[in-house]
C-alpha cells in the first residue's frame, strides 16, 4: 500500500447522540482533513462500535476517535473503552461540555484518554485542528501496520487452522496469521462476531469473516476459480502438479480448449519442495511454489482455465467423449484426458500418528510450519530427497533437526549433493535404523517412542514437531475398471500395456506412447507405472502428452 492509499483508508470517527453536534463536528473534520482522511459519522455509541468492527475487518486504519461524553447507551468512556478492544492503537479525544470536565479527567486514567475537548470548539482552527493534529502526529508515530490482505485467526494446534494456512501458501493467497489466544487474534474474533470455538476464521481482504470455511468457499472468496466456464472442451487436464502444468500451458498455447482440473492447489508435490536443485536452468535451485506459481501463470496466460478445489471422482467413455466428474455430481465432458494426478504421501501406520496429524505431525507441509520451528528440537521421517530438503530448510528455524531414518545409512536413497549438505549442517543429526513407534500428547505433539531397527532397544523423546516424507502412493482407485493400473495402483501405458491390444481396445493401432487402455485418454507425470519421479520429467511427459493428444485427433 502507498503513503496515498493508506491516508486515504486512515479513518477519523465521531460519534455523538445529538444529530446537529454530530453533524457539525464532522463537517469541522471533513474541512481540514477530508482530503486525506475518512471522516466516519455515527449519531450512536453501537453504531460506531459497528462501523470500528467493519473497519477492523476491512482492514482499515483508524487514527483518532472523536466521542461525547453523555449518550445515551454508553457513556462516551464505556464507549471509548470497548472502542480501544477493537483499535488500541487510534487516539481518544472525549467532547465534554464544561459541567462534565471532571468526568472527563478520571477518563484519562480509566481509559488512558488522550484529551478531553470542551464543547463548544469554535473557532475550529483554535480549539479543535491544534489537538486533532496532535492526535495524528501521535497515531502516526505509533505502530499502526495497515492490515489489507487476507487474515486468518486460528490455533497453533489446530488441525484445521494448519490446513488453511497450507491451501492459502499453495494458492499464492497471502495472509496474515494471528494466534486466537494472542490479542490481536481476540480483537478480531471479537470484530468477526466469533466465540473463538469454531476455528479458524479467515476474514477476507474486502472484510468478510468465515468461520471454519472449507477450501471450496475459501478457494471462491479469495478469488481461485473453481467452475467450469464451458460443459465442453478439447482437452481436460486432472491433476496440477508439473506434468498437469505443463500439459495446461503446451495445450492452451497449441490452440487446444484446454481446463486443468486441481483437488488442492496447484504445484502438486512440486509445490511443496522448499528448494529444487537438478530442474534444467535453474543453477542456483528454485522453490518449487515459484517454479510452479510461474507455470500455473503462463498456463492462463495461454487460455487453459486452471480449476482448483474440485476433485475429480470418475471417468466414463460416452462415444468419442470423455467425461469427467466431480465429487459434487457434476461433470465435464472432452475429447481427450491427461491424468496427471501424481502421488500422494503414504501415511504412517503408528498409534497417535493420525490423532496428532496438524497438531504437531505434518504430511511434507514443511514450507508453511517453518516459523514455528523457531528454538525447537524438531524430527523429520525418510531417506529421500524429499526428506533432505526438507530438513536443510528447517534447520534455518530449528534449534535441532534428527533425520530418522529405517535403513543403515542415507547413501541408497538420497541425492550425495543433499547428503554432503547435511553434513555440513551443524544442527542437523541423522539416526540411522530408527522408526517411530508412536506419537503422544495432549493436544498437540509431545513425545515420540522411537525403535532401533537393528538392536530394538526403545527410547521416548521429546518432541513438538514431526514431519513425514515415507513415500507415496498413486490415489487412483476411482480409475477402477476403466484404465489398466500396475500391483501398485500406478497407470499403465503406451508400450508397458504389453504386445496384445488391452481389452476393449477397438482401433487398428496400438495405444500411444502415453495413452492408457482406453483411447484419447492420456497419462503423464508420477501417477504414470516405471514413471521417473522427478519434475522435469513430469513437465516433459505433460508437453509430449499434448503431442500425442495432437495425434489423436488428427486420426480419430
Ligand atoms: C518435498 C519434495 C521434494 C521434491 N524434490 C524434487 C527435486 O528436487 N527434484 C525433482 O526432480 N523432483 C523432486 N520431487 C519429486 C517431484 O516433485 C515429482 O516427481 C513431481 O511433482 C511429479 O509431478 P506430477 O505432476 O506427476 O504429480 P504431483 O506433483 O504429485 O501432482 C499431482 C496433482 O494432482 C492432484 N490430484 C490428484 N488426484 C486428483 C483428482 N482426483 N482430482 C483432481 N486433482 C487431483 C494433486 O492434488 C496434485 O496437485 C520432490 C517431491 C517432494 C514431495
Amino acid at each position: 500500500m502507498t503513503e496515498q492509499d493508506e491516508a486515504i483508508r486512515t479513518a477519523i470517527l465521531t460519534v455523538d447522540d445529538d444529530p446537529g453536534v454530530s453533524r457539525a463536528v464532522a463537517r469541522d473534520l471533513r474541512r481540514r482533513y477530508g482530503e486525506r482522511h475518512r471522516i466516519v459519522r455515527a449519531e450512536s455509541a453501537s453504531a460506531a462500535l459497528e462501523a470500528l468492527r467493519q473497519m477492523k475487518l476491512r482492514g482499515d486504519l483508524v487514527a483518532v476517535i472523536l466521542a461525547d461524553y453523555r449518550m445515551p447507551e454508553l457513556n462516551g468512556i464505556e464507549f471509548l473503552e470497548r472502542a480501544m478492544d477493537i483499535y488500541p492503537g487510534a487516539r481518544r479525544v472525549l467532547l465534554t461540555a464544561y459541567a462534565d470536565t471532571g468526568a472527563a479527567i478520571d477518563a484519562i486514567n480509566v481509559v488512558d484518554l488522550d484529551y478531553y475537548l470542551l464543547k463548544p470548539w469554535d473557532p475550529p482552527e483554535e480549539k479543535l485542528y491544534p489537538v486533532v493534529d496532535a492526535m495524528i502526529d501521535a497515531w502516526l508515530t505509533s505502530d499502526h501496520r495497515p492490515v489489507p490482505e487476507t487474515k486468518v485467526i486460528g490455533h497453533h494446534w489446530s488441525a484445521r487452522s494448519s490446513e488453511v494456512r497450507e491451501f492459502l501458501a499453495r494458492n499464492q493467497v497471502p495472509y496474515r496469521w494471528y494466534a486466537s489466544d494472542e490479542p490481536e487474534g481476540l480483537r478480531l474474533l471479537e470484530a468477526a462476531g466469533a466465540d473463538g470455538h469454531s476455528l479458524p476464521v479467515v476474514i477476507t481482504p474486502d472484510g468478510e469473516p468465515l468461520i471454519e470455511p472449507t477450501d471450496a468457499e475459501l478457494a471462491a472468496k479469495v478469488g481461485l476459480a473453481t467452475t467450469p466456464s464451458k460443459d465442453f472442451y478439447d482437452l481436460v487436464v486432472i491433476g496440477g502438479g508439473p506434468a498437469g502444468l505443463g500439459a495446461a500451458v503446451y495445450g492452451a498455447s497449441e490452440g487446444l480448449r484446454t481446463v486443468l482440473v486441481e483437488r488442492l492447489a496447484t504445484g502438486g508435490q512440486a509445490g511443496q519442495s522448499s528448494r529444487i536443485e537438478n530442474y534444467l536452468g535453474f543453477p542456483d535451485g528454485v522453490s518449487g511454489a515459484q517454479l510452479t506459481d510461474r507455470a500455473r501463470r503462463q498456463a492462463t496466460k495461454f487460455g487453459a482455465e486452471v480449476l482448483t478445489t474440485r476433485n475429480v471422482v470418475g471417468l466414463e467413455i460416452c462415444g468419442s467423449a470423455r467425461r469427467v466428474t466431480f465429487d459434487d455430481g457434476t461433470s465435464i465432458d472432452a475429447h481427450t484426458v491427461i491424468l496427471a494426478t501424481g502421488v500422494s504421501y503414504r501415511r504412517l501406520d503408528a498409534p497417535g500418528i493420525e490423532e496428532m496429524t496438524g497438531r504437531g505431525v505434518y504430511y511434507g507441509s514443511a514450507l508453511t510450519e517453518a516459523s514455528a520451528c523457531l528454538g525447537q528440537d524438531i524430527y523429520v521421517v525418510g531417506g529421500a530427497n524429499s526428506a533432505g530438503q526438507a530438513a536443510v530448510y528447517l534447520a534455518r528455524h530449528a534449534k535441532s533437526v534428527t533425520i530418522l531414518v529405517r535403513g543403515p545409512s542415507l547413501e541408497k536413497s538420497m541425492s550425495y549433493y543433499l547428503i554432503k549438505q547435511i553434513d555440513d549442517i551443524p544442527n542437523i543429526t541423522v539416526r540411522t535404523c530408527t522408526e517411530v513407534i508412536s506419537a503422544e500428547g495432549d493436544d498437540h505433539l509431545e513425545r515420540l517412542t522411537l525403535r532401533n531397527t537393528a538392536d530394538g532397544s526403545i527410547e521416548t523423546v521429546p518432541a513438538q514437531m514431526l514431519f513425514l516424507f515415507i513415500g507415496a502412493a498413486p490415489l487412483c482407485d476411482w480409475l477402477d475398471g476403466v484404465v489398466e493400473r500396475d500391483g501398485n495402483g500406478f497407470v499403465i501405458a503406451g508400450p508397458d500395456l504389453g504386445v496384445e491390444r488391452p481389452r476393449g481396445w477397438d482401433l487398428d493401432r496400438m495405444p500411444y506412447h502415453l495413452e492408457t487402455s482406453v483411447p484419447g485418454v492420456f497419462v503423464a507425470g508420477d501417477a504414470r507405472s516405471e514413471s521417473a519421479k522427478r519434475v522435469a520429467s513430469a513437465v516433459g511427459e505433460g508437453a509430449l502428452a499434448v503431442m500425442l493428444v495432437h495425434r489423436y485427433l488428427e486420426k480419430r
